[in-house]
């Protein structure tokens, strides 16, 4: 069928117009397929070999040849006059996921799941009256290993602290008092802090509010963290909906630990939502300074360092070392004298680590480990 005579039908089927003008558009070069097609879709008077047009089926994504990482979207092209009950993927010949039942019939395909190795796509048609199986597309899976847990013992590179920094300011949750109290004061005095955001609180600037963090505040816009951020402040993450990474609190709704997936997708999540606003995160601290070995060799897959809360946990992963930055809790009450104190301390001698930890290094001597 020439491209003219196949556009002369396309002009009678004057009640399927739209349909023809998207074949005319997506078909091409045009095929004897493509009028089966129209046909088993619904063209008007359909002939009798239409009725009957066999099925076929074609991956149409991924192509054959290609290289895959990550999630691929597996689609086909189904054609033929029977109606199609399902399609069930097949990786190496084993089911690939459970048969896709509603049109268009594409499947999600997490490739982290399988061997970085050539594999054979093929995808089968449950039709009412003719099952077929597409052509083998070959692909090659090649998702990058995950990343190494820093070691514990050698300091990881956190260029997002300046050099000359002895201590530093770091703020929880996100709030719009950071933005709108804590920064002014802190630009006055040419200085400025790390604020590890609650990624799903952000843009809850009434209250109450659903942020679990305290549902009687008010957080940063987006505008307002990454303004933050052009400010010179450090922007990490606190999670996306600031749950307890290795304990419960049944009276807090949080009646479950979370699972170790859990805690990957509050990780992986956080760190997502604040690459999509330009911010790369590289350091975490843990909602309510709640961690145990478990869940910090979890954190150090995807952030350089965790910052705890006052001290709470044992900073024994699997000894001592330099991943946790330890932190000394400043509220209201406490007194400029009592943080002087402490600062003075650390830069003297260093006694606010081996206050709890014997064997801190005695040459380092900045607050924030491995700065000085
Ligand atoms: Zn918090």
């Amino acid at each position: 069928m020439s491209k003219d005579t196949f556009v002369a039908v396309i002009k009678q089927l004057r009640l399927f117009l739209a349909l023809a003008v998207m074949l005319a558009t997506t078909l091409a070069p045009l095929q004897p397929v493509a009028a089966a097609s129209l046909n088993a879709n619904g063209g008007n008077s359909p002939s009798a070999a239409a009725k009957t047009a066999p099925t076929t089926v074609t991956i149409t994504s991924p192509a054959n040849g290609s290289t895959l990482v990550g999630t691929q979207m597996i689609k086909v092209s189904v054609t033929g006059s029977a109606t199609v009950n399902s399609v069930q993927y097949k990786l190496d010949g084993n089911n690939l996921g459970s048969p896709v039942t509603a049109a268009p019939y594409s499947l999600n395909w997490d490739t982290t799941t399988t061997t970085n190795a050539s594999h054979k796509l093929t995808a089968v048609v449950n039709a009412s009256r003719q099952n077929a199986t597409s052509p083998t597309v070959t692909v090659t899976v090649n998702n990058p290993p995950p990343p190494p847990i820093t070691s514990p013992t050698t300091p990881p590179t956190n260029t997002s602290l300046a050099p000359a920094a002895k201590v530093s300011f770091t703020f929880d949750d996100g709030l719009a008092s950071t933005f709108t109290n804590v920064q002014p004061i802190l630009a006055k005095y040419g200085m400025t802090g790390t604020d590890y955001v609650i990624t799903g609180c952000i843009g809850m600037t009434t209250a109450p509010n659903t942020c679990h963090a305290n549902t009687d505040t008010t957080y940063m816009s987006w505008n307002q963290v990454e303004t933050l951020q052009n400010d010179g402040w450090e922007i990490g993450s606190h999670t996306v909906t600031h749950p307890y990474l290795a304990t419960s609190d049944a009276t807090d709704g949080q009646p479950n630990v979370l699972t170790p997936a859990q805690v990957t997708q509050e990780l992986v999540q956080s760190k997502a939502d604040l690459a999509a606003h330009g911010i790369n995160a590289t350091d975490f601290s843990t909602p309510y300074g709640d961690y145990n070995n478990a869940v910090l060799a979890q954190i150090a897959k995807y952030y350089a360092s965790e910052r705890g809360f006052a001290d709470q946990n044992n900073n024994d992963w699997p000894a001592y070392n330099d991943y946790i930055i330890n932190d000394y809790q400043v509220e209201g009450t406490t007194t400029v004298a009592q943080v002087e104190a402490k600062i003075d301390d650390a830069i003297a001698n260093h006694r606010w680590y081996r206050e709890q930890f014997a064997d801190y290094p005695k040459e380092r001597r900045a607050v924030i480990p491995w700065i000085w």
